[in-house]
């Protein structure tokens, strides 16, 4: 079966077309500045060069086109006809309450995916554009939907619930989500194939570090705990979002640097954290040089990053009652050795030790902790294309065997 990835974003839209016989990539691309002009950055597996055009994008269906007729194209192309693509998997950031596990896309998820939009205005009306513009193109190929937020659906009430009065979740369903499900979801699995152990008797920590953070406690295979909350704002600080910070600061600030509410949070989202510290950047690696360069800023945002990472994982240590492994994924966890290194420091009492030669890999799966560890530390690459499609033949294959 070849299953279409699709993660649509508001002027943009990154496709995937997986062969799930033999799990490979047969293209990849990104569309850019749809509804703008419009650009296509394409690869297939048959060379190693890009193609790269511009073609009018005015809308996503166009953009949808447009990656249709560069897999078909002769010199760039991977399939001959539309027909070959049996499924089309798309990442939808929010399934709210509504759904725990992905699911084949009908009017009536549509509805679903639409009540949603409160709880992400910016992602799930672009999510439903490059849906409906798929339905558009492609007429009637099986298409399923893959929630960010699914995964973290069997956390207990304890844990999702915050703690202001129960009207407001009975009301407005305000509650703790969590995201990254499709990557928590994918490392866990990985992890256990790694440890030879069933998923079921595992209690993991894995922490998806990039751009946008989060970890999640996974005791059985099932995710009781995550640390991003009602929006991708809680819990870490990442690259420009503060993470969790008292409440209080956004009234505190509304009235002092004369903003709305609304202003605040822009800059919680995009100003603040390893960027807003540091006043450099919000990649690591640029930290990393002005680190280097002696810019005491950059070190402490880089060092409240790592505390931050460490007293989550201390806290679903004691909220499962143990780990089994810690996992690292997604651009920082995968590549930043100093960051593994300074999160799992000082934590042998706990049965937690790096091998320092082993740390200096990066972006390659492998154990790193020393071999007598009790508690094994996992680097895992991440893939939610992957998992987007295998959940997607999955579920058609389902629907096909009724
Ligand atoms: P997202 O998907 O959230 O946009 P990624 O998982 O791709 O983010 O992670 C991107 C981040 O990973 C970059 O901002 C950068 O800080 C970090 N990163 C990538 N490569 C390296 C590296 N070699 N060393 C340190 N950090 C890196």
């Amino acid at each position: 079966m070849k299953v279409l990835v699709i993660n649509a974003g508001s002027s943009s839209l990154k496709y995937q077309l997986i062969d799930m016989d033999t799990k490979a990539v047969m293209a990849k691309g990104l569309c850019e500045r749809i509804g703008i002009d419009g650009k296509l950055t394409h690869q297939g597996n048959k060379t190693e060069e890009k193609y790269k055009a511009d073609i009018a994008m005015p809308t996503h269906s166009d953009a949808i086109k447009a990656v249709i007729d560069i897999l078909l194209d002769k010199e760039w192309g991977v399939i001959s006809d539309m027909s070959e693509i049996d499924a089309v998997g798309h990442r939808v950031v929010h399934g709210g309450e509504y759904f725990a596990d992905s699911v084949i896309i009908t009017d009536k998820v549509i509805k679903a995916i639409e009540a949603c939009i409160p709880l992400a205005p910016l992602h799930n009306p672009p999510n439903l554009t490059g849906i409906n513009a798929c339905r558009e193109v492609m007429g009637d190929v099986p298409m399923v939907a893959v929630f960010d937020t699914a995964f973290h659906q069997s956390m207990p009430q304890k844990s999702y619930m915050y703690a202001v009065p129960y009207e407001y979740y009975q009301k407005y369903k305000i509650r703790r989500y969590g995201f990254h499900g499709t990557s928590h979801k994918y490392v866990s699995q990985q992890a256990a194939e790694m440890l030879g152990r069933p998923i079921e008797s595992l209690k993991l920590i894995t922490c998806h570090l990039g751009n946008g953070s989060s970890i999640a406690a996974i005791d059985g295979g099932r995710s009781v705990d995550t640390s991003m909350g009602f929006t991708p704002i809680d819990g870490l600080p990442m690259g420009t979002r503060s993470g969790n910070i008292d409440p209080s600061i956004i009234e505190f600030l509304a009235e002092h640097e004369n903003m709305s509410a609304a202003e605040v949070i822009n800059i919680l989202n995009k100003k603040s954290g390893m960027l807003g510290i540091s006043g450099v950047s919000s990649d690591f690696r640029d930290l990393d040089v002005a680190i280097n360069e002696g810019n005491n800023r950059a070190a402490l945002a880089k060092d409240m990053f790592n505390t931050s990472v460490k007293k989550i994982i201390g806290s679903y240590i004691a909220e499962m009652g143990g780990v089994d492994a810690i996992i690292f994924t997604a651009g920082v966890g995968e590549n930043d050795r100093s960051v593994r290194w300074d999160v799992c420091e000082h934590m042998e009492y706990l049965g937690i030790k790096i091998d320092p030669e082993k740390n200096k890999y990066r972006g390659r799966q492998m154990d790193i902790s020393i071999d007598y560890a009790r508690v094994r530390v996992l680097v895992i690459p991440t893939n939610e294309e992957l998992v987007i499609a295998q959940d997607t033949e999955r579920l058609v294959k389902e629907a096909q065997a009724k």
